[in-house]
């Protein structure tokens, strides 16, 4: 919009003019209410209707009028000139979200022009430590954990903790993650976890985030093994036997009719020893029905095994007992409902049977040679890092 030299001859007269009867510049805050439009609220300010379009068809390259909602705040200054308001706009500005601002201004030649500005977001750490008392999410809120982060340590804990049944108050989780900031501490989105600590009843868990040579990144216990579905277990818990039955549906060989094996059946001589496929508590140990002589070990709230069929228990195995990933829990044997000597073997995530076949194996997820070196130095700068952070919370840069 160009105008007439000889008006802005007058407008800059207007401007420079001291005189009180002329109107001085003036700055509003205009907040949108309901049912109304940009150039409504500008006109109503006391511009005229053509530079009201104008400054409409400026935000509109910005920001979708669509989307204009009652509280939403225009600044705007405006200057006297020779309209028949009195009055034309020397600025506005318009922040849709925390990130943006619409600037728009008068240039030298009197026209409106506008323009973006994006604030710069940068990646922070933040280390929050969280005390559960009540929800987990109210306890979040309480350490100013977001929600976001805190649905991903859940997920990622989950591995080994069910966070509905096993929780309880005064239990710790500490959480190191990416957040990305504005300047002014604006949050614009929050990243991954990069460590985490949950303290359960008397266990601990950690966990790291790390990219390994290859370049797949994944989660891992502070030895090294990846916690994604790796229950940590042997895959074959005995001394030797071939797998004899698979999990699935079969016709059960002694009861003649179709029904779902809960386990895999490894077929082994009597006496044969039987390995704890995983460091645990001896859950159960006995006459367990058609089970004949019975072992459970738990290996996480979640993890659990069992064996059945054996001729007899191995040293000192009762409930209570912690067993050694690979300690002989008993021997092979035909006890209960058994057509020979075999070790029928079950994996219990979350107490129901799963496949042992679809369940990862320690081996197959854990870090060797120079990335578990690096893993290693990886685990000690983070666990520095996460206590560093937690009593001196990193500030954020000054602006370039
Ligand atoms: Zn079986």
């Amino acid at each position: 919009m160009r105008r007439d030299p000889a008006v802005k001859e007058s407008v800059e007269l207007a401007e420079r003019s001291s005189d009180s009867e002329s109107p001085a510049a003036e700055e509003r805050r205009i907040e949108i209410g309901k049912g109304d439009t940009l150039a409504g609220v500008l006109t109503n300010a006391g511009i005229a209707y053509a530079e009201a379009q104008d400054v409409v068809g400026q935000v509109s390259r910005y920001f979708n009028m669509k989307n204009l909602r009652p509280g939403q705040v225009f600044n705007v200054t405006l200057e006297p000139a020779d309209t028949d308001t009195g009055y034309q706009l020397a600025a506005l500005t318009f922040a849709p979200d925390p990130l943006k601002t619409i600037e728009i201004s008068r240039n030298d030649n009197g026209d409106i022009v506008s323009e973006l500005s994006q604030k710069e977001i940068k990646k922070h750490r933040e280390a929050r430590q969280m005390v559960i008392n009540g929800s987990v999410y109210g306890s979040a809120d309480r350490a100013d954990l977001p929600d976001r982060v805190t649905a991903n340590a859940i997920k990622l804990f989950s591995y080994a903790v069910d966070f509905q049944r096993d929780i309880k108050a005064g239990d710790k989780l500490d959480v190191l993650y990416d957040s990305y900031k504005t300047q002014d501490g604006y949050v614009a989105k929050t990243g991954e976890i990069v460590f985490a600590k949950l303290k359960v009843g008397g266990r601990e868990y950690a966990l790291y985030r790390y990219e390994s040579s290859g370049g797949k990144v994944d989660y891992y216990t502070a030895d090294g093994k990846s916690i994604r579905q790796s229950t940590g277990l042997m895959r074959t818990p005995v001394a030797y036997g071939r797998r004899s039955s698979g999990f699935g549906v079969r016709v059960h060989p002694v009861l003649g009719y179709t029904k779902m094996h809960k386990g895999v059946d490894f077929a082994s001589p009597v006496g044969t020893a039987i390995y704890a496929s995983g460091d645990g508590v001896i859950e159960r140990a006995g006459r367990f029905s058609t089970f004949g002589n019975y072992v459970r070990i738990r290996h996480s709230s979640k993890v659990s095994t069992a064996y059945a069929h054996m001729s007899r228990f191995g040293k000192g195995i009762r409930p209570g007992m912690k067993v050694k990933q690979g300690q002989i829990i008993g021997y092979v044997g035909t006890t209960g409902r058994s057509t020979g000597p075999h070790l029928h073997y079950e994996v219990l995530v979350n107490n129901i049977q799963v496949n042992p076949s679809a369940v990862k194996y320690s081996s197959e997820n854990a870090l060797t040679g120079n990335d578990l070196n690096n893993f290693k130095r990886s685990v000690r700068a983070l666990g520095e890092e996460y206590t560093q952070n937690l009593k001196a919370p990193v500030k954020l840069a000054s602006a370039e």
